[in-house]
């Protein structure tokens, strides 16, 4: 009979910083994830520089940039700062070192293992039963364990973008509320290839599939030449309704900690993972970082909430932030809430 102490299943971002925090603390963690490669995963790979601050090695970084362009129709604005701002990453890189060191602490990552069953104190996988004494899921933004627990999820970002083979200089993004709602457009170049996307939450004004068709006409405008291209996609889940539930956790997509303004998910992932593991390690630990991020989207809920009132109200209110990014003070402030 298989018997864990900790089994958690998904190897993102969340997942292996937990583990690597159980493990350091000499637990008994397995991690399960479906997919053969740790990291194959729809994303951009936007590491802002809070992310940045989990020391991630410049070796895995793509493109560092202390600058961003900010666009609203023809008008453009750079976001500026002394340092690195924000970063890309391939996200299979990503999960090659964060695996690398939850394995250095002694976690054992099982790749090509699906979960498909959850009893409370055992999961089936396609490879036989596994009992557990804590379960983590770290399963993103479909998480079987939250369909487990019956938590309901209704704000979802559609996020979906080309990957092409062409060097871009600047890290970009793009307000065009007429294609793209409240959301942007962005555009994050890696060494040889660049990401060019956005999302959608359906339940406002524009369908997701109208924005997909709205961005390959904006690409085509843009000179991006996605006719080779396939456009990818995947649900960011932003919809938290709670991350423990006794003996079983949610972390990450899976809580629905990503940012439903900015779909920034990493950085929230890897913290939500660190306050599981600790929780699981002392009861009485106070999950300071969950509280950050919970208080983060309370604030991004305001702003959605005037974002989506009107399409004009929309309009005045990018065409104002990129004219005030032009003023130093405005982008200092700006660049400082990101911290
Ligand atoms: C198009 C797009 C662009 C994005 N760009 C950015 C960006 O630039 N910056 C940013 O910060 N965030 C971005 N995000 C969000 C980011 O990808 C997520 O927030 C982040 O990956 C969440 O990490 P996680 O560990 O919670 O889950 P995931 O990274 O989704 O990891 C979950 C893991 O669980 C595995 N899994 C799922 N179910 C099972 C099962 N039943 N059994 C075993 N394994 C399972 C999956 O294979 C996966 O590896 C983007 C998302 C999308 C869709």
């Amino acid at each position: 009979m298989d018997k864990r102490e900790i089994v958690i299943i998904g190897a993102g971002p969340s997942g292996l910083k937990a583990a690597e925090i159980l493990a350091n603390n000499k637990k008994d963690v397995l991690v399960l994830e479906r997919r053969p490669i740790i990291g194959d995963k729809v994303c951009a790979g936007g590491l802002t520089r809070n992310a940045l601050k989990f020391n991630i090695p410049d070796s895995i970084l793509q493109r560092k940039f202390n600058k961003m362009r900010v666009s609203y129709k023809n008008k453009k604005s750079y976001i500026k700062t002394d340092s690195t701002f924000i970063a890309t990453v391939d996200r299979k890189d990503l999960g090659k070192w964060m695996a690398s060191n939850a394995k250095k602490q002694g976690a054992e990552i099982k790749t090509n293992v699906n979960v498909n069953n959850i009893r409370n104190n055992f999961i089936r996988t396609d490879k036989g039963k596994i009992y557990f004494k804590y379960l983590i899921g770290a399963d993103g933004s479909n998480s079987i364990l939250r369909k487990h627990l019956g938590l309901k999820t209704t704000k979802i970002l559609e996020a979906f973008h080309y990957v092409l083979n062409k060097q871009v200089k600047d890290i970009q993004i793009y307000f065009d509320v007429e294609r793209f709602g409240p959301a942007y457009a962005w555009v994050f170049p890696y060494k040889n290839s660049v990401s060019i996307g956005t999302g959608a939450d359906s339940r406002y004004r524009l369908k997701a599939n109208d924005v997909k068709k709205n961005l390959d006409e904006w690409c085509t405008e843009m000179g991006y030449d996605i006719k080779k291209a396939s456009l990818k996609a995947c649900p960011i889940n932003y919809d938290y309704r709670g991350h423990e539930f006794g003996n079983k956790f949610l972390t990450g997509d899976a809580a629905g900690f990503s940012s439903g303004l900015t779909g920034e998910g990493i950085y929230f992932a890897m913290l939500s993972g660190i306050d599981v593991a600790n929780k699981i390690l002392d009861k009485k630990y106070d999950c300071k970082n969950i509280k950050h991020i919970l208080k983060v989207k309370r604030f991004e809920e305001r702003i959605l909430r005037t974002l989506e009132i009107s399409k004009s109200i929309t309009k005045i209110e990018y065409n104002l932030l990129v004219n005030m990014i032009k003023f130093s003070w405005f982008d200092k402030k700006l660049t400082g809430m990101i911290d």
